[in-house]
C-alpha cells in the first residue's frame, strides 16, 4: 500500500516508521531481521531500506602496484525490501539514488520493484561518493532528485526511457523525497532549497521525509515555510536518537545541523556511551511527544543498525 494511503487510513493518528541499512556484503541478513523483529510490535506501516553510494578500494596487483576498483559495500536494497516485505508482511520503501546509476539502470530497479509489489520509492540524489569532493552525476544518470522523480512519474504513465512499449500495466509508485529543516548543506539559502523541494513535489513527489533535527522549532518553521511555498504534501519528521558522545561532532559536520545547547550539556554530563544512549532516548521521546501533539502524520526514525533505542522510544510513544 502507498505511504500516502497509510497516512489517510490512519485518520489523524501518527504513524511509526523507521529505516534500516543493508548489511555489509558477506554478512548474514539475520542480524537485520533481529533488529527489525522487536519493532514490529509497534506496527510500522512501512520500513525504509537505504542505498549506499559506490566506493573506491585499492587492490594489490601481482606487480605490486595498486589498482583502483569501484565497489558497493552494502548492495541489495531491493532484495532486502522484498525479503522484509515477505517475512514481516509490511510495506517496504527502497531508497533509489541518482548517484552511481544510469537512467537505464534506474529503470530496471523500478521494474524490479513493480514485479515485487513494492508500491513506494524514496527518490534521492545521494551524497558525493567518498572519493569525490562534490557530487558528480553519473554519465547518463539523473543529476537531481527532481529528475529522478520525473523519471518515476513518466514510468507511472507507462513511458519507458527509449522503447516504444505498449503497456496496459503501468506502475503507480508513491514517491517520497527528502526535505531539510536546517537547509541542505549545498543550498545557498533556505528559500532556494525550499524552491527545489517544491520542484520535486511539482514533478510528482507525494510526501516528504526530513533530515534529522534536534530542535522541533526548526521543523515547525520549515513546515510553515513549505506551506507558504505551496508545498501541500505530508511532511514526516525524521528523528535520530544520539547514541555516542562523538555524535556531537559528527552529526553537525556530516548533516550540517545544529545541536541545541541543552542536549550538548546533557551529553557532556555522561561518563560513558551507555548514559549518552539514554540521553538520546529521552530527548527523542520529548521531541516525538511534541511533534505528535502538533499533529504530524508520522514520525520516521533513523535506526542506523541497532534498534534497541528506537524500541525504547516506541514503547514510550506508540
Ligand atoms: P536534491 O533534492 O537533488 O538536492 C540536492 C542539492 O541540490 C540541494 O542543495 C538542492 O537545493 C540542490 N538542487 C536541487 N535541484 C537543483 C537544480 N535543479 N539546480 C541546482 N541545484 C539544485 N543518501 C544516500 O546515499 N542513501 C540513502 O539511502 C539516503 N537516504 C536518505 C533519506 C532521507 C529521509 C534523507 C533526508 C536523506 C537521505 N540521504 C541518503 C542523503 C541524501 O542523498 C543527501 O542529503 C543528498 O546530498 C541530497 O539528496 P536530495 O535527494 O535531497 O537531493
Amino acid at each position: 500500500m502507498k505511504v500516502t494511503d497509510h497516512i489517510k487510513n490512519a485518520n489523524g493518528k501518527t504513524l511509526f516508521s523507521f529505516e534500516v541499512v543493508p548489511p555489509v556484503k558477506g554478512q548474514n541478513i539475520k542480524d537485520l531481521y533481529d533488529n527489525i523483529e522487536p519493532l514490529m510490535e509497534f506496527k510500522p506501516p512501512f520500513i525504509d531500506v537505504t542505498t549506499s553510494r559506490e566506493e573506491c578500494i585499492y587492490v594489490k596487483r601481482e606487480n605490486g602496484l595498486l589498482e583502483r576498483k569501484v565497489t558497493r559495500m552494502r548492495p541489495g536494497t531491493v532484495g532486502i525490501c522484498a525479503s522484509i516485505k515477505h517475512k514481516f508482511d509490511v510495506d517496504t520503501v527502497p531508497h533509489v539514488l541518482c548517484g552511481g546509476f544510469t537512467k537505464e539502470e534506474t529503470e530496471y530497479v523500478l521494474v524490479d520493484c513493480q514485479y515485487l509489489g513494492i508500491d513506494n520509492i524514496m527518490a534521492l540524489r545521494g551524497d558525493a561518493a567518498k572519493h569525490e569532493q562534490y557530487f558528480k552525476p553519473t554519465d547518463g544518470g539523473n543529476a537531481y532528485a527532481s529528475d529522478l522523480v520525473k523519471q518515476i512519474s513518466e514510468l507511472n504513465k507507462g513511458n519507458y526511457l527509449h522503447d516504444e512499449i505498449e503497456t496496459k500495466h503501468t506502475s503507480s509508485f508513491c514517491v517520497g523525497v527528502a526535505g531539510y529543516p536546517e537547509k541542505h548543506m549545498e543550498a545557498p539559502s533556505m528559500q532556494t532549497d525550499l524552491m527545489r523541494l517544491k520542484e520535486k513535489v511539482d514533478a510528482g513527489a507525494d510526501y516528504v521525509v526530513t533530515q534529522m533535527f534536534f530542535d522541533n522549532q526548526k521543523f515547525f518553521e520549515f513546515c510553515d515555510a513549505a506551506k507558504a511555498m505551496g508545498i501541500n504534501v505530508p511532511i514526516l519528521p525524521g528523528i535520530k536518537p544520539v547514541a555516542v558522545k562523538r555524535h556531537m561532532q559528527i552529526l553537525p559536520q556530516v548533516f550540517s545541523l545544529d545541536v541545541p545547547e541543552a542536549l550538548i550539556k546533557e551529553v557532556q554530563k555522561c561518563s560513558n556511551n551507555k548514559e549518552v544512549r539514554q540521553v538520546g532516548i529521552e530527548w527523542a521521546i520529548q521531541q516525538s511527544k511534541e511533534l505528535i501533539a502538533a499533529g504530524v502524520p508520522g514520525v520516521h526514525y533513523y535506526s542506523m543498525g541497532k534498534s534497541s533505542n528506537i524500541q525504547a522510544i516506541a514503547k514510550a510513544i506508540f
